[in-house]
Protein backbone atom coordinates (compact mmCIF):
# COMPACT_ATOMS: atom_id res chain seq x y z
CA UNK A 1 0.00 0.00 0.00
CA UNK A 2 1.23 3.44 -0.71
CA UNK A 3 0.64 5.84 1.58
CA UNK A 4 1.35 9.13 -0.16
CA UNK A 5 1.52 12.42 1.80
CA UNK A 6 -1.80 15.39 1.04
CA UNK A 7 -1.25 19.28 2.65
CA UNK A 8 -4.53 20.51 1.17
CA UNK A 9 -7.63 19.02 2.76
CA UNK A 10 -8.65 20.38 5.74
CA UNK A 11 -8.40 18.75 9.63
CA UNK A 12 -11.29 19.44 10.91
CA UNK A 13 -14.14 19.10 9.31
CA UNK A 14 -17.92 20.18 10.01
CA UNK A 15 -20.25 16.90 11.15
CA UNK A 16 -23.59 16.74 10.03
CA UNK A 17 -23.94 13.24 12.82
CA UNK A 18 -26.59 14.51 15.93
CA UNK A 19 -24.36 16.30 18.96
CA UNK A 20 -21.69 16.69 16.79
CA UNK A 21 -20.16 19.80 15.36
CA UNK A 22 -16.55 18.50 14.00
CA UNK A 23 -15.30 15.35 12.47
CA UNK A 24 -11.39 14.32 11.92
CA UNK A 25 -10.51 11.92 9.15
CA UNK A 26 -6.95 10.90 10.09
CA UNK A 27 -6.63 8.99 6.69
CA UNK A 28 -7.81 10.38 3.67
CA UNK A 29 -9.43 7.17 1.55
CA UNK A 30 -9.35 3.65 3.67
CA UNK A 31 -8.10 0.23 3.13
CA UNK A 32 -10.72 -1.40 3.91
CA UNK A 33 -12.20 -0.23 0.84
CA UNK A 34 -15.87 -1.59 1.36
CA UNK A 35 -17.45 -1.72 -1.87
CA UNK A 36 -20.71 -0.43 -0.61
CA UNK A 37 -18.72 2.74 1.06
CA UNK A 38 -20.67 6.02 0.24
CA UNK A 39 -16.87 8.04 0.53
CA UNK A 40 -15.98 5.73 -2.20
CA UNK A 41 -17.87 8.28 -4.39
CA UNK A 42 -15.29 10.94 -3.96
CA UNK A 43 -12.40 8.89 -3.56
CA UNK A 44 -8.79 11.09 -4.51
CA UNK A 45 -6.82 7.74 -4.73
CA UNK A 46 -7.51 4.03 -5.75
CA UNK A 47 -8.37 2.44 -2.17
CA UNK A 48 -6.65 -0.69 -3.28
CA UNK A 49 -3.31 0.98 -3.97
CA UNK A 50 -2.99 4.15 -2.44
CA UNK A 51 -4.33 6.13 0.54
CA UNK A 52 -2.87 9.08 1.81
CA UNK A 53 -2.06 11.24 5.32
CA UNK A 54 -2.40 14.43 6.15
CA UNK A 55 1.28 16.33 6.21
CA UNK A 56 2.16 18.30 10.14
CA UNK A 57 -1.15 16.28 10.89
CA UNK A 58 -0.92 16.66 15.02
CA UNK A 59 0.36 20.61 14.60
CA UNK A 60 -2.50 21.64 12.21
CA UNK A 61 -5.24 19.28 14.57
CA UNK A 62 -3.70 20.97 17.38
CA UNK A 63 -3.82 24.44 15.85
CA UNK A 64 -7.32 23.62 14.78
CA UNK A 65 -8.78 22.45 17.95
CA UNK A 66 -7.14 25.36 19.89
CA UNK A 67 -10.01 27.72 19.89
CA UNK A 68 -12.84 25.40 20.74
CA UNK A 69 -14.41 24.40 23.92
CA UNK A 70 -13.32 21.19 24.93
CA UNK A 71 -16.50 18.76 23.13
CA UNK A 72 -17.08 15.43 21.62
CA UNK A 73 -15.33 14.92 18.29
CA UNK A 74 -16.46 12.17 15.68
CA UNK A 75 -13.72 9.93 14.05
CA UNK A 76 -14.55 7.46 11.43
CA UNK A 77 -17.15 9.00 9.04
CA UNK A 78 -14.95 8.79 5.61
CA UNK A 79 -12.35 6.76 6.26
CA UNK A 80 -11.30 3.89 9.14
CA UNK A 81 -9.52 5.59 12.22
CA UNK A 82 -7.78 1.69 12.47
CA UNK A 83 -7.17 0.85 9.22
CA UNK A 84 -3.97 -1.17 8.75
CA UNK A 85 -1.61 1.36 7.73
CA UNK A 86 -2.54 2.81 11.65
CA UNK A 87 -0.69 0.16 12.99
CA UNK A 88 2.60 2.31 11.29
CA UNK A 89 1.56 5.79 11.24
CA UNK A 90 -0.45 5.72 14.70
CA UNK A 91 -1.95 9.23 13.42
CA UNK A 92 -5.50 7.84 15.30
CA UNK A 93 -2.96 7.10 18.47
CA UNK A 94 -1.53 10.76 18.26
CA UNK A 95 -5.12 12.61 17.52
CA UNK A 96 -6.27 10.94 20.54
CA UNK A 97 -3.47 12.01 22.46
CA UNK A 98 -3.75 15.48 21.80
CA UNK A 99 -7.81 15.47 22.51
CA UNK A 100 -7.04 13.57 25.94
CA UNK A 101 -4.86 16.53 26.95
CA UNK A 102 -6.86 18.92 26.04
CA UNK A 103 -10.21 17.71 28.03
CA UNK A 104 -12.42 16.93 24.44
CA UNK A 105 -13.92 13.26 23.88
CA UNK A 106 -14.58 11.45 20.73
CA UNK A 107 -17.23 9.17 19.25
CA UNK A 108 -15.36 6.40 17.19
CA UNK A 109 -16.42 3.65 14.44
CA UNK A 110 -14.02 1.36 12.78
CA UNK A 111 -14.08 -1.83 11.66
CA UNK A 112 -10.70 -3.65 13.63
CA UNK A 113 -9.45 -5.16 16.48
CA UNK A 114 -6.71 -2.78 16.52
CA UNK A 115 -8.86 -0.14 18.62
CA UNK A 116 -8.15 -1.89 21.62
CA UNK A 117 -4.11 -0.72 21.74
CA UNK A 118 -5.48 2.38 22.28
CA UNK A 119 -7.92 1.56 25.56
CA UNK A 120 -5.81 3.52 27.67
CA UNK A 121 -6.32 6.53 25.91
CA UNK A 122 -10.31 6.48 25.74
CA UNK A 123 -10.13 6.18 29.61
CA UNK A 124 -8.76 9.50 29.70
CA UNK A 125 -11.91 10.38 28.00
CA UNK A 126 -14.94 9.46 29.94
CA UNK A 127 -17.44 11.14 27.77
CA UNK A 128 -15.92 9.50 24.84
CA UNK A 129 -17.85 6.27 22.96
CA UNK A 130 -16.49 3.58 20.75
CA UNK A 131 -18.52 1.49 18.36
CA UNK A 132 -17.52 -0.87 15.37
CA UNK A 133 -19.89 -1.85 12.76
CA UNK A 134 -21.57 -5.06 10.95
CA UNK A 135 -23.59 -5.82 7.84
CA UNK A 136 -23.11 -9.31 7.11
CA UNK A 137 -23.85 -12.16 9.16
CA UNK A 138 -21.66 -15.02 6.99
CA UNK A 139 -18.47 -14.36 6.59
CA UNK A 140 -18.88 -15.71 2.90
CA UNK A 141 -20.93 -12.57 2.10
CA UNK A 142 -18.95 -10.36 4.20
CA UNK A 143 -16.26 -11.45 1.88
CA UNK A 144 -17.66 -10.23 -0.87
CA UNK A 145 -18.82 -6.81 -0.20
CA UNK A 146 -16.06 -6.02 2.07
CA UNK A 147 -13.00 -8.38 1.87
CA UNK A 148 -10.26 -6.13 2.50
CA UNK A 149 -11.90 -5.15 6.35
CA UNK A 150 -11.10 -7.33 9.41
CA UNK A 151 -13.61 -10.62 10.09
CA UNK A 152 -17.16 -9.84 12.50
CA UNK A 153 -15.16 -12.04 14.55
CA UNK A 154 -12.38 -9.51 15.04
CA UNK A 155 -14.86 -6.56 15.67
CA UNK A 156 -17.05 -8.51 18.31
CA UNK A 157 -13.88 -9.49 20.22
CA UNK A 158 -12.95 -5.64 20.21
CA UNK A 159 -16.46 -4.37 21.38
CA UNK A 160 -16.42 -7.21 24.28
CA UNK A 161 -12.92 -5.75 25.54
CA UNK A 162 -14.03 -2.10 25.33
CA UNK A 163 -17.02 -2.55 27.29
CA UNK A 164 -14.74 -4.86 29.60
CA UNK A 165 -12.36 -2.24 30.01
CA UNK A 166 -15.49 0.31 31.43
CA UNK A 167 -15.66 1.86 27.49
CA UNK A 168 -18.84 3.23 26.39
CA UNK A 169 -19.55 1.46 23.15
CA UNK A 170 -22.09 1.09 20.54
CA UNK A 171 -22.88 -1.29 17.41
CA UNK A 172 -23.57 0.60 14.06
CA UNK A 173 -25.58 -2.14 11.92
CA UNK A 174 -25.12 -0.33 8.35
CA UNK A 175 -25.89 -1.10 5.31
CA UNK A 176 -28.55 -2.84 6.00
CA UNK A 177 -28.71 -4.83 2.33
CA UNK A 178 -32.03 -6.00 1.75
CA UNK A 179 -32.90 -9.69 1.66
CA UNK A 180 -28.56 -9.85 2.57
CA UNK A 181 -28.61 -9.04 5.97
CA UNK A 182 -30.76 -10.34 8.96
CA UNK A 183 -30.75 -7.30 11.08
CA UNK A 184 -32.69 -9.46 14.28
CA UNK A 185 -29.14 -12.35 13.93
CA UNK A 186 -26.70 -9.16 14.68
CA UNK A 187 -28.70 -7.55 17.31
CA UNK A 188 -28.28 -10.64 19.11
CA UNK A 189 -24.89 -11.21 18.69
CA UNK A 190 -23.84 -7.43 19.67
CA UNK A 191 -26.22 -6.61 22.09
CA UNK A 192 -23.98 -7.66 25.55
CA UNK A 193 -21.93 -5.67 24.65
CA UNK A 194 -22.99 -3.04 22.91
CA UNK A 195 -24.45 0.31 24.91
CA UNK A 196 -26.47 1.16 22.12
CA UNK A 197 -27.32 -0.17 18.70
CA UNK A 198 -27.57 2.02 15.54
CA UNK A 199 -29.22 0.42 12.03
CA UNK A 200 -29.14 2.21 8.48
CA UNK A 201 -30.55 1.34 5.34
CA UNK A 202 -28.48 0.92 2.19
CA UNK A 203 -28.99 4.08 0.43
CA UNK A 204 -27.57 5.13 -2.78
CA UNK A 205 -26.76 8.67 -4.52
CA UNK A 206 -27.37 7.54 -7.57
CA UNK A 207 -27.10 5.01 -10.61
CA UNK A 208 -23.84 6.54 -11.46
CA UNK A 209 -21.94 6.48 -8.05
CA UNK A 210 -19.07 4.33 -7.74
CA UNK A 211 -20.57 2.41 -4.69
CA UNK A 212 -23.76 1.60 -6.87
CA UNK A 213 -21.79 0.28 -9.40
CA UNK A 214 -19.83 -1.63 -6.92
CA UNK A 215 -23.04 -3.29 -5.11
CA UNK A 216 -24.54 -4.10 -8.86
CA UNK A 217 -22.15 -5.87 -10.46
CA UNK A 218 -21.32 -8.06 -6.91
CA UNK A 219 -24.91 -8.64 -7.04
CA UNK A 220 -24.75 -9.46 -10.90
CA UNK A 221 -22.41 -12.14 -9.82
CA UNK A 222 -23.96 -13.77 -7.19
CA UNK A 223 -26.96 -12.81 -6.25
CA UNK A 224 -28.61 -12.47 -9.74
CA UNK A 225 -32.46 -12.39 -8.46
CA UNK A 226 -32.09 -9.16 -6.05
CA UNK A 227 -30.55 -6.87 -8.68
CA UNK A 228 -33.45 -5.50 -10.12
CA UNK A 229 -35.07 -5.28 -6.00
CA UNK A 230 -32.07 -3.73 -5.28
CA UNK A 231 -32.73 -0.64 -7.93
CA UNK A 232 -36.22 -0.12 -6.48
CA UNK A 233 -34.92 -0.60 -2.70
CA UNK A 234 -31.93 1.25 -2.69
CA UNK A 235 -33.12 4.54 -4.21
CA UNK A 236 -35.86 5.11 -1.71
CA UNK A 237 -36.42 5.89 1.22
CA UNK A 238 -39.53 4.82 2.41
CA UNK A 239 -40.00 1.38 0.08
CA UNK A 240 -42.26 -1.44 2.06
CA UNK A 241 -39.55 -3.23 2.51
CA UNK A 242 -38.20 -0.55 4.91
CA UNK A 243 -41.38 0.14 6.25
CA UNK A 244 -42.09 -3.55 7.48
CA UNK A 245 -38.36 -3.85 8.77
CA UNK A 246 -38.87 -0.90 10.69
CA UNK A 247 -42.02 -2.29 12.62
CA UNK A 248 -40.71 -5.71 13.32
CA UNK A 249 -37.55 -3.76 14.83
CA UNK A 250 -39.59 -1.93 16.97
CA UNK A 251 -41.41 -4.49 18.34
CA UNK A 252 -38.21 -6.27 19.15
CA UNK A 253 -37.15 -3.21 21.01
CA UNK A 254 -40.02 -2.94 23.19
CA UNK A 255 -40.56 -6.64 23.91
CA UNK A 256 -36.33 -7.29 24.69
CA UNK A 257 -36.00 -3.52 26.03
CA UNK A 258 -33.58 -3.07 23.73
CA UNK A 259 -31.63 0.61 23.13
CA UNK A 260 -31.91 0.74 19.28
CA UNK A 261 -31.55 3.57 17.10
CA UNK A 262 -33.60 2.61 14.01
CA UNK A 263 -32.86 4.68 11.00
CA UNK A 264 -34.71 3.39 8.50
S1 LIG B 1 -14.29 0.83 6.75
FE1 LIG B 1 -15.81 2.46 6.62
S2 LIG B 1 -14.76 4.16 5.65
FE2 LIG B 1 -13.55 2.32 5.26
S3 LIG B 1 -14.25 1.58 3.30
FE3 LIG B 1 -15.42 0.52 4.86
S4 LIG B 1 -17.29 1.74 5.11
FE4 LIG B 1 -15.79 3.04 4.03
Amino acid sequence: MKVGKCFHRKILNPCSLEAHNYQVDPYIGCEHFCRYCYALNKAETDWEKEILIHENFIKRLTEAISSLDPQDIYMGMNSDPYQPSERTFKQTRKALDVFAKRGFSVSLLTKSGLVTRDIDLFAKMPKSSVGVSLAFQKEQTRHLFEKNAPSNKERIEALKRLKGAGIKTYTLICPVMPFVTNVESLIELVAPYSDKIWIYKLEMESTEAQNWQNVESILNQNFPELTEKYRKIAFSGDYPYWRRLRQRLEEIQSKKYLNLRIEL
